[in-house]
């Protein structure tokens, strides 16, 4: 059967598209540009949607994005390529004579309020502090279907920092790792909410293949981390001495305050509910998340 993918192009589309290829599934992707195994938004917003069996939501301008400046403009493009694009799908959901089973939409930790002291489970109030958590409350009302919608099961993921060698976090920070150059950002206590790329994929799996699983899930791993942690075993994995320290006011220079809290500042979140729904984690410790994706060093 047939799973439509929005934004699957990117970092955790690609490694999904793989994950559900191998299962058997058919995927194709919506995207900006036309081409093989693709549908654009246009073309959802026209003629609706493709019989699938299911939809999943991930797709956006990339936030995080250092060659763009944190303006007004930028801000919309963030914003917009999130929530319209998701309007988009839940109409065509709801529009659907033959509607998928499963419909799961992206969302992420920023919903939660930074904190030193707080742990967020997914019922914890959040969503309504700054920019970020407004467009987190935003992306994740756009998902909803019309309460007379009966056949298509509605998930929500929160997702934490994905790490993967491929893409994201990870391969932005690379190589001032690798030069030996990583270091904490600010004085490191923040808390990092993190997951492993390969549980990311097979949460979602979990939710399209479990009819049990709706509503929101924490796409975070078990164990709760500082950047301090992060730092310590990103620099361990790559035999560096990560000396550096990112100032804060440096950070809030280069990418303008509003979004560099996302590194200055973090929340200690758990998957309660992505436990609780029988999920289990291959990379619960983030020991065994860098060991995973540096095991090459294993060979020397
Ligand atoms: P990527 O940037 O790798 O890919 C996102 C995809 O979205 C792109 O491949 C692109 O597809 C599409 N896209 C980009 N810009 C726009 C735009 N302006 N309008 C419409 N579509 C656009 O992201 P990731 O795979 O890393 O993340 C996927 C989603 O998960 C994102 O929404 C992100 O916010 C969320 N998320 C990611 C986290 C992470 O650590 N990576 C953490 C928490 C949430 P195409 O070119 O085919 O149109």
């Amino acid at each position: 059967s047939r799973v439509l993918i929005g934004g699957g192009s990117g970092f955790i589309g690609t490694a999904l598209r793989k994950l559900l290829e191998h299962r058997g599934y058919q995927v194709t992707l919506i995207s900006r540009t036309p081409g093989k195994n693709k549908i654009t938004w246009d073309e959802v917003k026209k003629t609706g949607l493709p019989e699938c069996y299911a939809v999943v939501g991930m797709q956006g301008s990339n936030i995080l994005n250092i060659f763009r400046r944190w303006t007004d403009g930028f801000k919309k493009e963030v914003w917009d390529s999130r929530v319209e694009t998701t309007k988009t799908l839940a109409q065509a959901i709801s529009e659907a004579s033959n509607p998928p089973k499963v419909w799961v939409s992206f969302s992420g930790v920023g919903y939660y309020k930074p904190s030193y002291v707080y742990d967020y489970d997914e019922d914890s109030p959040g969503g309504d502090f700054d920019y970020i958590s407004q467009l987190a409350t935003a992306w994740e009302e756009a998902a909803k279907l019309p309460a007379e919608n009966t056949n298509t099961r509605e998930v929500i993921i929160r997702s934490g920092v994905v790490l993967g060698r491929d893409g994201g976090a990870i391969k932005q920070m690379y190589f001032s790792f690798w030069f030996g150059s990583g270091g904490v950002i600010g004085d490191g206590m923040q808390f990092f909410p993190w997951i492993h790329i390969n549980d990311l994929t097979r949460l979602v799996m979990h939710a399209l293949e479990n009819e049990k699983v709706t509503g929101v899930l924490n796409g975070v791993a078990p164990e709760t981390i500082t950047n301090w942690d992060f730092t310590k075993e990103f620099n361990t994995v790559l035999l560096r001495p990560g000396f550096f320290p990112l100032p804060r006011p440096i950070v809030n220079f280069a990418l303008g305050e509003e979004r560099a809290k996302m590194l200055t500042e973090g929340q200690a979140v758990v998957p309660k509910r992505t436990l609780e729904s029988g999920f289990t984690f291959n990379f619960p410790k983030i020991k065994m998340a860098f060991d995973n994706m540096f095991s090459y060093r294993k060979w020397f």
